[in-house]
């Protein structure tokens, strides 16, 4: 389970610093074009690590053995991720409190 959190935080920490280093090289770069390809590259690899593996009622793939399945399980993933985020809100959201 160690080594589980090792290969999220090291994925998590490269996925951001790639972010980083794309928009350092080209001064130019859209911030939301840059962060909208790391997602499709993200979507792309997440799909790929789920497919179903074949065999018959397996439980494991059970969440993942459609493709509607799949994309619900993304979508969980993703909400869930979001909303842990220190960035899920920001002050200048348009309903942020103002004092
Ligand atoms: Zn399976």
């Amino acid at each position: 389970m160690e080594e589980s959190a090792d290969s999220f935080d090291s994925a998590f920490t490269k996925a951001v610093d790639l972010g980083n280093k794309l928009a350092g090289t080209d001064k130019e770069a859209d911030l939301w074009d840059i962060a909208d390809g790391l997602l499709a590259g993200a979507v792309q690899y997440w799909l790929y690590s789920r497919q179903p593996c074949g065999e018959a009622r397996c439980e494991d793939c059970m969440p993942i053995s459609t493709a509607d399945a799949r994309l619900a399980e993304l979508q969980r993933l993703v909400r869930q991720l979001a909303t842990e985020s220190e960035y899920f809100h920001a002050p200048t959201d348009a309903n942020a409190g103002r004092a």
